[in-house]
């Protein structure tokens, strides 16, 4: 019987590679986010570069540190949402790649406060960093 985390975990899984699918790395939601100021370790970067390493969290990888950096810093503005041509959610991308940076996807926690004890924290990291909306909890239980 599917429980509610197997249907958390199918949920992320289908957003990702979604995501993975769609994003051209075209820097946009990179470019418009007003936190990236607030980090040296990002001023000036190229924003295409940032997401391909988002991208890259996504897919499993250590991704890059800048990717690392704009997914600790994201305080969900919600700016980059209309800035992105491919009908991705941005937003939505950084929640992902947040999730899967704290190792609640199962692979190596890249955020200093990531998995600390995997078994009970792994699902309450994933519910905690998605933060969905009204919209998006209906869509995860269709
Ligand atoms: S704006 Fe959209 S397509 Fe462009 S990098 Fe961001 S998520 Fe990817």
């Amino acid at each position: 019987m599917e429980t509610k985390t197997d249907e958390l975990f199918a949920y992320i899984e289908r957003n990702i590679a979604r995501t993975l699918v769609d994003c051209t790395t075209c820097g946009k939601c990179f470019d418009i986010c007003p936190m990236t100021g607030y980090s040296d370790k990002l001023a000036g970067k190229n924003g295409g570069d940032v997401v391909a390493g988002i991208l890259g969290i996504l897919r499993g990888t250590a991704g890059t540190p800048e990717a690392v950096e704009w997914t600790r810093l994201c305080t969900q503005s919600a700016r980059c949402i209309p800035a992105c041509p491919e009908n991705v959610n941005p937003m939505l991308m950084l929640r992902l790649s947040r999730i899967t940076a704290l190792g609640s996807t199962g692979g190596e926690a890249l955020l200093p406060d990531g998995k600390r004890d995997p078994h009970f924290f792994r699902r309450i990291n994933a519910f905690s960093a998605l933060q969905l909306s009204d919209a998006e909890i209906a869509e995860w239980h269709r």
